[in-house]
């Protein structure tokens, strides 16, 4: 069973208009609810390709409900409530833009930052594969991530680890290392504090800085050009086609579902390089965030290729 960690969840609503019109009353017809967050997409998509999946993070409040309520049935729900109430993010779609209202969400206190702790050592019996994603909601300690790594560690379970900025930052810093972690390009830079290229030899060489050492899997994700990765002292080029895209967002997401799916079935490298890109190209073919066709699966899958390089 893969578990996935989702600490800042979130109601995503979307609001299609024509034209939004600023100062004045906007009349949405067909609004959108869905259970959000990072973790959450990488839930769905594991739910859609049929592993066996449970979800844990904070919860609260009214929305919190409607989040439970709204996860795909194959789901085990796992998570932990707290006094706050769960945050709404709100995307309005208009004149071919995406506008975005993104709320802070809850403040964890203390006695719920450690109560989750405990809480996910408990879950860590029956997971076989930890993925975590997003951000941390305010009153978390940056290096939260970082103890549950050392948990999931302890139990002697992969973690794959999706997050960026002072978050990734101080689980690099700590001595508790996930399995993978998968910056896309711009994560990366930010992370180094230089603009990395696409250039294999640049990459293969800031992969190498001390920063990342003990990391099993570094998976840099390329959007439409595919990924890099680095997996022990072997680095690997995935090719894409080109695809008509719909909605890349989510599609980092479904790559870190395929990673997780990849370690819960130990498939090969190259394998688990394929499923990973094969999710996000699929999930970037359709209209919702976090969502794949699987129909469409085996035609890509055939069309890709790994190189050792
Ligand atoms: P993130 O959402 O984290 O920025 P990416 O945009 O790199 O991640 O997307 C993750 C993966 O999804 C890519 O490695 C690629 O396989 C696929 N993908 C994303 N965008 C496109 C695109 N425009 N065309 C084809 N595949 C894409």
């Amino acid at each position: 069973m893969i578990l996935t960690v989702t600490m800042n969840p979130s109601i995503d609503i979307s609001y299609p208009l024509d034209e939004l019109k600023i100062d004045t009353v906007n009349r949405v017809a067909e609004v959108s609810k869905t259970a959000g967050g990072k973790g959450l997409n990488v839930t769905r998509v594991l739910a859609e390709i049929g592993d066996n999946v449970a979800a844990t993070g904070l919860i609260g409040g009214t929305n919190g409900e409607f989040l439970l309520q709204n996860l795909h049935p194959n789901v085990k729900q796992c998570f932990y409530n707290i006094s706050g109430d769960t945050r709404n993010c709100i995307a309005i779609l208009h004149e071919g833009k995406q506008t975005e209202i993104l709320e802070a969400g809850p403040t964890i206190t203390a006695d719920e930052a450690n109560g989750f702790l405990h809480y996910f050592k408990s879950l860590m019996e029956s997971a076989e594969v930890v993925s975590i994603s997003g951000s941390l909601p305010a009153g978390l300690p940056v290096d939260y991530y970082a103890s549950l790594v050392e948990l999931a560690n302890q139990a002697g379970k992969p973690v794959v680890l999706d997050c960026s900025g002072a978050a990734l930052q101080a689980v690099l810093e700590s001595p508790h290392k996930p399995t993978v972690i998968k910056p896309n390009n711009e994560e990366l830079s930010q992370l180094l504090g230089k603009e990395v290229s696409e250039d294999l030899d640049e990459l293969k060489e800031v992969l190498q800085e001390p920063l990342f050492a003990g990391i099993e899997w570094i998976i840099v994700s390329l959007g439409a050009n595919g990924a890099f990765a680095k997996h022990g002292d072997t680095f690997y080029k995935v090719d894409i086609p080109r695809i008509q895209v719909v909605n890349p967002v989510g599609s980092g997401d479904s790559t870190v579902a395929g990673i997780s799916s990849g370690l819960l079935h130990k498939e090969s490298d190259q394998e688990l390089l394929i499923k990973a890109n094969v999710l996000g190209m699929l999930n970037a073919q359709e209209k919702m965030t976090g969502h794949v066709n699987m129909a469409n699966y085996q035609a890509l899958y055939d069309q890709l290729l790994v190189k050792e390089v």
